[in-house]
């Protein structure tokens, strides 16, 4: 997971790791980050073809960021239900999306889409001593 620029600025970071553990998830790595404009290239590659794309990328390397993984039975889809809709006006009440983010793209928070994915995300942004899963 990550925690998007606009939950550092508007101060959500609590609110949201609260969440976190009150939904049964084991938080097993987690640091804050700042990504160049490449890192967040990078990141989103599977989305370059897309509008939307070239504004995420300035949006994401525009200030710190935190990454996290996050371990639970069926952690991916839980977490997705958790975050809720892209966009926060679809997003269901009590979702993290619905209750702290801005607009469509400063949505507060990422999730990972497929456990495939998580596994080349968490290896992007972290190394072995930086995960606790034991
Ligand atoms: P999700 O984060 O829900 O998996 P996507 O993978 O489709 O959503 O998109 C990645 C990120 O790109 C979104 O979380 C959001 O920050 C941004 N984004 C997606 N669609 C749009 C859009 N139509 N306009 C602006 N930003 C968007
Ligand atoms: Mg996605």
């Amino acid at each position: 997971m990550i925690l998007k620029p606009d939950t550092i600025i508007n101060k959500h970071i609590g609110h949201i790791i609260t969440k976190i553990e009150e939904n049964g998830f084991k938080i097993v790595g987690l640091k804050l980050i700042r990504m160049s404009r490449k890192d967040a290239e990078k990141f989103y590659e599977v989305h370059k073809e897309r509008p939307f794309y070239n504004d995420l990328c300035n949006y994401m390397s525009s200030g710190p960021v935190i990454v996290g993984v996050l371990e639970a039975e069926n952690a991916v889809q839980k977490w997705r239900d958790l975050i809720g809709a892209t966009d926060p006006k679809e997003a269901k009440e009590g979702t993290i999306r619905k209750l702290y983010a801005t607009n469509k793209e400063a949505n507060a928070v990422h999730g990972s889409d497929s456990v495939e994915n998580a596994k080349k995300e968490i290896s992007y942004f972290f190394s072995e001593r930086e995960l606790s899963s034991d």
